[in-house]
């Protein structure tokens, strides 16, 4: 019974964060993407953070009141990915199959989708941003919850650097959720469609593969990593979070006004008359640092656990490496598509893909 339970676990949780995604108040925001057919741009309904802070409270009220153990995830990790796995089977078949194909093969529709965009009630949900936000809530939820396993397990003899990797993971959690409406200016928001990709990944992948660190960690002893190591990882982590955040911001100012100053850079463009690039700042370093800071982050995160030689943390990072520089490729040829001559100038100018002075 007791796994059966923990089974339909991720499936409650997924319809609590629809529940409250669709009936809090927000921030109505107007976003990057333009409708189909129409000059007008797609709104949002926002309200991430309130979302994720309530299913927080939630977590802790149920611990704290015995109502349901802090560390109840994290025991039934196996049967809450079985059913997280097949809600996002169930997810994907009900976004692809009601929809008219847009390639010649069905599993290639089934994997990247045939819709770009879903709205309910006038945009209130955003299949997307829903998908982001419980991805994100999940993902919290079980580093709370793997964390919570450890401490318990260990009592005053726990790991200050599975701690600190917890705390850098739900700080990377809340910056998404802070930043909700920046997000709504990425290659996800503009260039996808929803199918197994985004619905699988956001609902099993991303709440379950990015807390592998913790899965295969907090029932480990505290392997006594220094505090000068630890402050290293937290500084990597750190420099990571400037790069891609400062990218993403730069951006998304430079998209709504721009002549505006972002951190004292004045943008510095080139254009053709028609379309914009920017070539200074933070898209003056590489073509795609956001991406660096990205991988930067996630190792900062998997090197506080204090087992660099074990595997299994490390696909975290490396996973962020395979789909980023693929991702980078993809997106150096639709930018080449859409910006034609002034892309070819761009890249001239700015010649390093993600590292600079690497690649
Ligand atoms: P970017 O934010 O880098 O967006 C790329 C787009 O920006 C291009 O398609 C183009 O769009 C525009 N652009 C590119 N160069 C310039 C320039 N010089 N000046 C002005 N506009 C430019 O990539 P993503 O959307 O992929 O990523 C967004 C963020 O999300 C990143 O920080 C990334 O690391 C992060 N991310 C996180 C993941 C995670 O799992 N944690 C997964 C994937 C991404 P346009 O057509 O509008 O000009």
């Amino acid at each position: 019974m007791e796994n059966i339970v923990g089974f339909f676990t991720p499936i409650l949780i997924c319809a609590i964060i629809f529940a409250l995604n669709a009936l809090l108040p927000g921030r109505w925001v107007t976003g990057y993407v333009i409708k189909p057919n129409s000059a007008e741009k797609m709104r949002y309904h926002l309200n991430g953070f309130t979302v994720f802070f309530i299913l927080f409270l939630i977590w802790f009220l149920f611990g704290y009141f015995d109502i349901v153990p802090f560390d109840y995830l994290y025991n039934h990790r196996w049967y809450g990915l079985a059913g997280a796995f097949i809600l996002g089977i169930v997810f994907t078949m009900g976004v692809v199959l009601p929809y008219a194909p847009v390639r010649k093969s069905f599993l290639t529709d089934l994997f990247l989708g045939r819709i770009e965009n879903l709205q309910l009630w006038g945009g209130r949900v955003d299949a997307k941003m829903w998908l982001y936000l419980t991805g994100a809530t999940m993902l919290g939820l079980n580093a709370l919850s793997f964390t919570a396993h450890h401490y318990i397990l260990f009592g005053d003899q726990a790991s200050t650097g599975i701690l600190i990797s917890t705390v850098l993971i739900i700080y990377f959690v809340l910056d998404y959720l802070i930043f909700e409406e920046v997000h709504l200016y990425t290659y996800d928001l503009f260039a996808e469609r929803i199918g197994f990709k985004l619905g699988w990944g956001c609902i099993v992948f991303y709440p379950y593969f990015y807390s592998i660190f913790l899965w295969a960690t907090v029932d480990l002893p505290d392997p006594q990593t220094p505090v000068w190591l630890l402050a290293i990882y937290v500084l990597i982590f750190f420099v990571g979070w400037i790069l891609a955040r400062g990218a993403n911001m730069q951006k998304y100012f430079f998209k709504r006004n721009p002549e505006r100053v972002f951190l004292g850079i004045v943008p510095e463009v080139i254009t053709d008359g028609n379309k914009t690039l920017l070539v200074n700042g933070f898209w003056g370093i590489s073509r795609h640092i956001n991406y660096l800071g990205e991988i930067l982050m996630a190792t900062g995160i998997i090197l506080c656990t204090g087992y660099p030689t074990l595997i299994w943390p490390w696909l975290y990072p490396l996973y962020y490496v395979v789909l980023l520089f693929l991702r980078q490729r993809d997106d150096d040829k639709r930018c080449s598509l859409k910006y034609g001559e002034l892309w070819k100038t761009y890249v001239k100018k700015v010649s390093y893909r993600i590292i600079p002075y690497i690649y």
